[in-house]
């Protein structure tokens, strides 16, 4: 193993119950009550957030409301209030950037930072963390939690292990311990789907798992397989990306009535790619990754990829990839209600060279 890959200081913060924490901030009349966040009970929306009181009601994100309401029917439904959300995750990225400029937000409430050398030269990641937490909690009045440890892989875990209002410090050393005692379904990138094929090959912790091989787990698994012979031993090399420009960029429209002429929808492919084209040129961004959206009149939704080998971002090009993409679909045999056009795979002009000098550190400095 290449020491010096090892040997990084990676603190993952991650908000507390975000959305329903700043409903709560704000709200008064919220506090110490179920609160979730999404549409009414009686909407097809589902939950955004849940305040720790809704949770313990078995209420979860990304759950029907209608079935949270019947969970917990005494819930506060509040509607999300987005732009107040991006407001305050603007304010934390400000503190994260204070320390580092490798800050990779993986969504409004969390994101890594990669402390191995930060802007206040303080040489203890767990110190660093605490400062962050107690500046959050100053600046917006709301707690995070955050993991601290060698990779992303362990301080993503960690983040959660505390929560709420919590730190968990895994050091280089405990690395190896802490990861052969954990149950499988807690490593991150293993879903259900996954933890029940490893279940069925008597992988239960990640010391089960460190016992295969790595031509095995890829036998099993796939490419995966050998991203998961690497983490039963603690070692995740991915770098923090700092990434503060869009992944893609997209454009679609929705008609106002379905489309079932198979010229008509490569007239407004065309279309579509012209706006795209220029969304893209305003901001100098080209990709490699075009891909059409496409939803029939019965709402059912289907997504078509192609990667070129060349960045392109004029409108020919996408329009050209879209309407391949097009005819592997079922248009003009179905009526189509939605088109969209995404360039993603991004050229990033962002990723500056990252500083790659890494200093010797131990548990004590951790
Ligand atoms: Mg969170």
């Amino acid at each position: 193993m290449d020491a010096s890959q090892t040997q990084r200081k990676i603190i993952h913060v991650d908000m507390d119950a975000f959305y329903a924490s700043v409903e709560q901030r704000d709200k008064a009349d919220l506090r110490g009550k179920p609160v979730v966040v999404g549409g009414s009970p009686q909407s097809r929306g589902v939950v955004c957030a849940a305040s720790y009181e809704a949770r313990t009601f078995g209420v979860r994100s990304a759950m029907p409301c209608a079935m949270a309401f019947r969970l917990c029917p005494e819930a506060v439904f509040v509607r999300p209030r987005f732009e107040v959300y991006k407001a305050v995750s603007q304010e934390i990225r400000r503190i994260f950037y204070f320390h580092t400029d490798l800050v990779e937000p993986l969504s409004l409430d969390e994101a890594f930072l990669d402390v191995t050398h930060n802007k206040s030269g303080n040489p203890s990641a767990t110190w660093l963390a605490n400062d962050i937490r107690a500046e959050i909690f100053k600046r917006t009045n709301l707690t995070a939690s955050a993991g601290v440890a060698p990779n992303k892989f362990l301080a993503k875990i960690a983040s959660d292990i505390n929560k709420p209002n919590g730190i968990c410090v895994i050091p280089p050393s405990r690395a190896e311990a802490f990861i052969a005692t954990l149950p499988i379904g807690k490593f991150f990138g293993i879903g259900k789907a996954t933890e029940k094929r490893m279940h069925a090959l008597d992988i239960f912790k990640g010391a089960d798992l460190k016992r295969f091989e790595e031509a095995d787990l890829i036998r099993h698994f796939g490419k995966a397989g050998a991203w998961y012979y690497r983490i039963a031993r603690g070692l995740d090399f991915r770098p923090v990306k700092p990434h503060r420009e869009a992944k893609s960029i997209g454009v679609e429209e929705t008609f106002a009535g379905d489309i079932s002429d198979l010229d008509r929808l490569q007239q407004e492919l065309d279309l579509i790619a012209q706006e795209l084209a220029r969304r893209l040129q305003k901001r100098n961004a080209r990709g490699k990754t075009v891909t059409l959206k496409l939803r029939y009149d019965d709402f059912s939704t289907i997504t078509r990829a192609a990667t070129q080998n060349q960045f392109i971002n004029d409108a020919d090009s996408l329009a050209t990839v879209a309407k391949s993409l097009l005819r592997n679909s079922e248009a003009g045999r179905r009526k189509v209600r939605l088109l969209g056009i995404t360039v993603s795979n991004l050229a990033n002009r962002d990723l500056s060279a990252q500083r790659q000098l890494q200093l010797p550190f131990g548990d004590d400095a951790f």
